[in-house]
């Protein structure tokens, strides 16, 4: 408790220190009370309030997934209403409720081509988890037991359960806990910057990934190999779009080895991108995706796995010979969560979101540029979209990184929420990454550009 913190507050902070176990918190420090503890009470448009009343502008939409920004209450009265009308019941044995077929119709109607029902989950992880199921079934239907091996790539985010959290690639997720698990294979991290060589374009880089996966599949023989997952764009392995040309020379190698194509679009389904999926936006046509996040912008969990006609076939046949899926959980399709994601969706839809997300989202990036490129401790402006982040690097001729330990993108984060933004320092370098609301304007996007850059300086200076 400092000084000004309010007895209100104080109380909350020791019973959440003393009860609460949060995600990817540095727990003994959590709990002797020596690391921040805000205490969130509300929301409204881009900006989230604490329980002093302090308003901070969330230039990261939660985590990534506030697209259409807080305070909605279209969604609180759909949710609401729903709630009153039907709050749960199950999906088991063919039963159905109407917000979900709704809302399985309107995906489908959007997604790219060749897209058939949608498996609903609570989470991206447990989304991801079904990917893996079903691509091991599918093989296990078409009399390739062998055929079960997934590669994803170093700095992907996939989740962090036992299999996905193995297919997360970011040695912070695997660390004492005994991961990754066979059957997940890492490749090359479309990450040009720091994966390029000397003299090598973006074009050439993006072969060469192609080429290193082809050597994976083929040194592992292609009967084993059953999936590759990738994000459109890396998102928590630093927001990186990918190099060009990486897409359609990464299809040809997995087409040519009857691989299948899980597209994790958690972060970049419905707008964020400026586009509805991530997948149209770089020609990407796969067989699997996955959506959360933005689906229903948080205001209640769901996820879902968009499975292809390809796969559905299959998995038509495997239920003709072995009967009903084995697989389920007991809010997949939850009606309430279904009825928030069509009033967000609504949202999205009717106030053209995606196009905002690309019009604003282009107007960020040009403003990163014009204010980073020259900037002694900025080695790249990147994005796409409302997805950017600035690297900081010790040299940008020599591309040296800081020393770690001076947590260099932790520092101009705390800079940022100290002058009333967040950014997220991401976890994979000093990285600090911007996911705004789609709601976001041109005028706010100013502001968060002149508090970035006030931050930036300041540790800049304190570093010198
Ligand atoms: N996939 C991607 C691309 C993600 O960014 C995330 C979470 O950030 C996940 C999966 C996991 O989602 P969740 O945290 O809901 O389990």
């Amino acid at each position: 408790m400092t000084a000004t913190t309010s007895n209100h507050t104080a109380v909350l902070q020791a019973q959440d220190r003393a009860h609460v176990f949060h995600p990817s918190t540095h727990m003994r420090q959590h709990a002797a009370g020596e690391m921040p503890n805000r205490i969130i009470r509300g929301g409204k448009g881009i900006h989230i309030e604490d329980t002093e009343g302090k308003r901070t502008l969330d230039a990261f939409a939660g985590l990534y997934c506030v697209n259409v920004g807080y305070g909605r209450t279209e969604i609180a009265d759909a949710i609401h209403e729903q709630a009153s009308q039907l709050a749960y019941y199950h999906t088991y044995v063919g039963h159905g409720n109407e917000p979900v077929i709704k809302l399985s119709e309107r995906i489908i109607a959007k997604a790219p081509a060749g897209m058939s029902r949608v498996y609903y989950g609570m989470s991206g992880s447990d989304a991801n988890e079904t990917q893996i199921k079903l691509v091991w079934y599918y093989n296990n239907v078409l009399g390739r037991p062998e055929k079960k091996k997934i590669i994803s790539r170093w700095r992907g985010y996939h989740g962090s359960g036992i299999m996905t959290g193995s297919l997360t690639g970011l040695e912070l997720f695997h660390n004492a806990f005994d991961l990754p698990r066979a059957p997940i294979l890492h490749t090359l991290a479309p990450h040009y910057y720091w994966g390029g060589e000397a003299g090598e374009s973006e074009a050439e880089f993006s072969k060469r990934c192609a080429a290193e996966l082809e050597k994976m599949i083929l040194a592992e023989g292609p009967e084993t190999v059953a999936a590759f997952i990738g994000e459109p764009v890396l998102g928590t392995g630093g927001i990186v779009p990918p190099p060009e040309g990486y897409w359609d020379e990464i299809q040809k190698v997995l087409a040519r080895h009857d691989v299948l194509l899980i597209a994790d679009e958690v972060v970049t389904a419905f707008g964020r991108t400026g586009a509805y999926f991530g997948s149209d936006k770089y020609g990407i046509s796969p067989d699997l995706i996955t959506i959360a996040k933005g689906v229903t912008s948080a205001y209640l969990p769901l996820s879902g796995v968009i499975v292809g006609d390809k796969v559905w076939r299959v998995l038509e046949q495997g239920s003709d010979k072995l009967g009903p899926i084995g697989h389920g959980w007991t809010y997949s399709a939850h009606p309430v969560c279904a009825a928030a994601a069509n009033a967000n969706l609504d949202i999205v839809d009717g106030e053209n979101l995606t196009g905002n997300a690309a019009e604003v989202g282009a107007y960020l990036q040009s403003r990163l540029h014009e204010t980073f490129d020259d900037h002694p401790m900025v080695g790249q402006v990147r994005g796409v979209g409302l997805l950017a982040a600035l690297e900081f690097v010790a040299d940008r001729g020599a591309k040296r990184r800081f020393d770690p330990n001076l947590k260099v993108g932790p520092q101009v984060s705390a800079a940022c929420l100290a002058g009333g933004m967040i950014a997220r320092a991401m976890p994979q370098g000093d990285i600090l990454g911007f996911a705004p609301p789609l709601i976001i304007t041109k005028a706010e996007v100013d502001q968060v550009v002149e508090i970035t850059a006030k931050a930036v300086d300041q540790v800049a200076d304190q570093l010198a």
